[in-house]
């Protein structure tokens, strides 16, 4: 949609040229949300599409994947990459209430700092442990956990201008087997919850990390495997009944039967003991 509030368009070519962030800026990545709905507080949009930054890096130590870099770039990383946990990659991607079009345009980052709890690059970049380097305006980065990213729908610890730069997928995270869960009350419709649990390679430890049913990411970390009680006591004890995120793709009540029935299911697949393993 036309979004008539804006005034001006500012292409950088360096992140640092823009000094000054006063209120009425905000970056633009994709623009797949920006342009979705009227943004009347903004009147000055920041292109980040000059700023040619790498979309994907990867090494031995893992992958740095960069904000701007779009869900389709990664998805077809997924397709090359050998890492046990690469499966997670598509699985993510396609847990978007979005087509092929949309996956063209938006970006990692974008997705990042939109912080839906419906948020797939949330999730999957949690689950995998991931740094993300973020640039304040006239400060030195600073690297945050992925996991401490998000604190609300739609909320996060960036601070005013401050820009999601990069995201880091450590090898160590990349090499661990993985299960995935993903449930949408309608077909391709957003998810009302998405959870997946990763496991050390040769080790019988179990992390957790339950999106979309809850408002932020949550992740339960076991050095060994928990018994199906164990994990029951776990979860309620972390999250209360009204710890679960109500809204219409689902009431908090469904949202917390997905997460016992789902986080049992990983349990017994990374056990060996469940049908998928
Ligand atoms: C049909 C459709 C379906 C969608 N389905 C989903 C879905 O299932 N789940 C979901 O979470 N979202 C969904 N969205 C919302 C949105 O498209 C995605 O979250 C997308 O990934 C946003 O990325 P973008 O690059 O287009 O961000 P933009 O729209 O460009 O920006 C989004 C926000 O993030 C800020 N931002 C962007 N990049 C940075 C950065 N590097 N640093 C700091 N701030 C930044 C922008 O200022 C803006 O506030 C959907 C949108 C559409 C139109």
């Amino acid at each position: 949609m036309d979004i008539n509030t804006i005034r001006e368009i500012q292409r950088p070519s360096s992140a640092e040229d823009i000094t000054q962030w006063r209120d009425g800026y905000a970056w633009l990545a994709g623009g797949t949300w920006l342009f979705s709905e009227p943004q009347i507080a903004t009147d000055t949009l920041i292109d980040l599409d000059q700023l040619n930054w790498l979309a994907i890096e990867p090494s031995s130590a893992g992958v740095d994947i960069a904000a701007t870099c779009r869900i389709a770039e990664l998805y077809r990383l997924a397709e090359t990459g050998d890492w046990p946990a690469m499966a997670l990659v598509q699985q993510c991607c396609n847990s978007f209430l979005a087509s092929f079009k949309i996956w063209n345009a938006a970006t990692i980052g974008g997705n990042i700092c939109m912080s839906l709890p419906a948020g797939p690059m949330i999730s999957l970049t949690v689950a995998l442990e991931a740094i993300y380097t973020l640039h304040p305006r006239n400060a030195a980065p600073r690297d945050v956990s992925a996991v401490d990213f998000v604190t609300g729908n739609h909320a996060n610890i960036l601070q005013h201008g401050e820009l999601l730069r990069s995201i880091r997928l450590p090898a160590s995270a990349l090499s661990k087997r993985s299960a995935f869960r993903h449930a949408s009350l309608t077909h391709l419709g957003r998810s009302a919850a998405l959870i997946i649990g990763t496991q050390t390679p040769g080790s019988d430890d179990l992390l957790l990390t339950i999106t979309a049913a809850t408002r932020q990411p949550i992740q339960l970390r076991f050095e060994h495997m928990p018994s199906a009680a164990e994990l029951r006591r776990a979860l309620d004890q972390r999250i209360p009944a009204d710890g679960y995120f109500h809204d219409v793709h689902g009431s908090a009540s469904y949202k917390r039967q997905l997460t016992h029935y789902f986080t049992e299911e990983i349990r017994a697949e990374l056990s060996g003991t469940g049908a998928a393993a």
